[in-house]
């Protein structure tokens, strides 16, 4: 006899990732708020580039990503040897616990951080570790005393995802003084370009040797399907993340439409200036209507309701006018839902929806 085909231990403890709905049956083109997505569509200097770089699809691309890396260096003045490119900032995140957490390691990360943080935990046969957090806020002191020997890596999301609130520089700051040795913290700055005046972390990482930023094209370029992203860390850890990188990991297409997007700083800036607008209004009009709704910091908000069965028939309303937001119960939210910002027009069919819908409780 010999032993049966079975996984690792830990994969199947990983439930699968659920993205944000697409489809709504009966309503041909539905307002999707569902992912966090830039309602304008993608970058249109990446979509030409991208153009341009469809006829030298038979070759293989830079294993360096040399000209992606020098213009994200270029643009946000980082070192271009201290960056690696992902396919989204998800695969960054794979890379470091593949990298740095094993069985008997502890992965941490807060309550309602994202869900790739414990699915890459596991898929590495880590064991993910939540900590608490106070009212939808990340709590310095509570995450450090989560910490223990075993603890190897941090995951950080600022702004987070579900509850688009953020931490500040002197809680980054305690809490990467508490590090203990063998702990790198990874602050997710998925959405670091919508909070005015935060760099993401990139001087965190330039004043310490155990902290990664990762970032991505996905949110404010733009360009979640052409799945990009990057790391930026101290030399020893992306030196490590590059042995584990595919050396093809993202496509000659991919790297051109990063490239022309990045280099493009006029329009990423002007939707971020629209969404800083929209976001105040739809954060007020929420208010207005009874629904509560913490100060965002992202492309999106999170509209509490009284409660689960409140938010039911606030997202089956919405879905009912062809408006699909996100419901964020795995994430220990049960009576929130998550909408992405969007263009004005659409912020304005939201609050109509809601309006109608308080109207008719
Ligand atoms: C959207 C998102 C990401 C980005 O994922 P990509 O793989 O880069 O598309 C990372 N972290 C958080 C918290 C997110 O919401």
């Amino acid at each position: 006899m010999t032993a049966p085909i079975r996984p690792q231990p830990g994969i199947l403890d990983i439930a699968l990732y659920q993205g944000g709905a697409s489809k709504i049956e009966g309503h041909a083109e539905p307002l999707k708020l569902s992912s966090n997505e830039n309602p304008f569509g993608a970058c249109p200097a990446a979509v030409e580039a991208m153009g341009a770089a469809l006829s030298e699809s038979h070759r293989y691309p830079p294993t360096d990503h040399g000209p992606l890396r020098a213009a994200i260096a270029e643009v946000y003045g980082l070192d271009a040897e201290r960056i690696i490119c992902g396919v989204g900032s998800d695969e960054v995140i794979h890379f470091l616990c593949q990298a740095y957490a094993g069985p008997g390691d502890e992965v941490l990360y807060t309550e309602h951080g994202f869900g790739m943080y414990r699915i890459s935990a596991l898929a590495c046969g880590a064991t993910p570790v939540q900590v608490p957090e106070a009212e939808r806020r990340v709590d310095v002191e509570t995450l450090i005393g989560g910490l223990t020997e075993k603890t190897r890596l941090i995951f950080l999301a600022n702004p987070a995802n579900p509850t688009a609130t953020m931490l500040e520089r002197g809680d980054l700051d305690r809490l990467a003084d508490a590090l203990p040795d063998q702990c790198l913290l990874v602050l997710d700055g998925a959405y670091a370009e919508f909070a005015e005046g935060y760099d993401g972390g990139a001087a965190l990482v330039e004043n310490r040797d155990n902290v990664v930023m990762t970032r991505t094209f996905s949110k404010a370029y733009g360009l979640g399907g052409l799945r990009v992203g990057y790391g930026y860390g101290p030399q020893h850890v992306i030196d490590t993340l590059n042995r584990i990188r595919g050396p093809f990991n993202l496509s000659g297409i991919a790297l051109a439409g990063a490239e022309a997007a990045v280099r493009d700083r006029d329009w990423v800036a002007e939707c971020i200036r629209v969404n800083a607008d929209e976001r105040a209004r739809l954060t007020g009009g929420l208010r207005q209507l009874g629904i509560a709704c913490d100060e965002s910091f992202a492309n999106f908000v999170l509209a509490r309701f009284a409660d689960e069965a409140e938010a039911d028939a606030a997202d089956a309303y919405l879905k009912s006018q062809g408006i699909i937001v996100r419901a964020p119960k795995s994430y220990g939210l049960p009576h929130c839902l998550r909408i992405t910002v969007g263009r004005p027009e659409d912020n304005d069919r939201v609050l109509g929806a809601l309006a109608s819908f308080k109207g008719a409780e």
